[in-house]
């Protein structure tokens, strides 16, 4: 069993253990590890107190891009009027990144490296792609990115799914709003 050790500016925190039956016990010190932790209240009392393993943002910060850096893809979200909406995604993974840079191979002023492959909405590349990562979608094997290529395909999907529909109905009903244009015509 690990220590926990919370840490406060001002006061020193006694945490009582509790037992399955709601009793309070004594902790019981079965191990040598000693997880120290530091409690952080917002100035501007708009966010809630929490405790953290670090003692600031930056360190934070850094702790929980190393703790990332093995997934594929990193989605990142904001709050908005109470709903988690996407903020951007970023492509770490090898594999994933081989497929979209053979999709998005020569689409004009897009290239995945320059922007770090961070892609935002509406993702306009990607819609534009879209019929090409079907193709690569279906054509890869077992032993050749099927796994990553299903993986993409499934994360973007939803995600996409308005931008694809309205362009595909754009197309069927030869009707382009004024914030649709780009949809239809695609830089390259
Ligand atoms: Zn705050």
């Amino acid at each position: 069993m690990a220590i926990v050790q919370e840490l406060d500016p001002s006061v020193a925190l006694t945490k009582e253990f509790h037992t399955n039956n709601g009793t309070t016990s004594a902790p019981i010190v079965t191990g040598k590890t000693v997880k120290k932790l530091y409690k952080h209240a917002c100035a501007a009392k708009c966010c809630e107190t929490r405790d953290s393993e670090h003692t600031n943002v930056k360190d934070e910060k850094n702790a929980l891009t190393a703790k990332s850096a093995s997934e594929s893809i990193i989605h990142c979200h904001k709050l908005h009027h109470g709903d988690w909406v996407t903020v951007s995604f970023t492509q770490q993974g090898e594999d994933v990144k081989k497929i979209a840079a053979k999709a998005l191979e020569n689409y004009q002023d897009f290239d995945p490296d320059c922007e770090g492959w961070k892609f935002q909405p509406s993702y306009m590349p990607i819609v534009h792609r879209w019929d090409r990562l079907k193709e690569i979608q279906a054509k890869a094997t077992e032993e050749n990115g099927k796994q990553a290529a299903d993986g993409l395909m499934n994360f973007l999907s939803p995600l996409l799914a308005s931008s694809i529909d309205s362009l595909a109905k754009m197309k069927a009903t030869k009707k382009i709003s004024f914030s649709g244009i780009w949809q239809i015509f695609p830089p390259g």
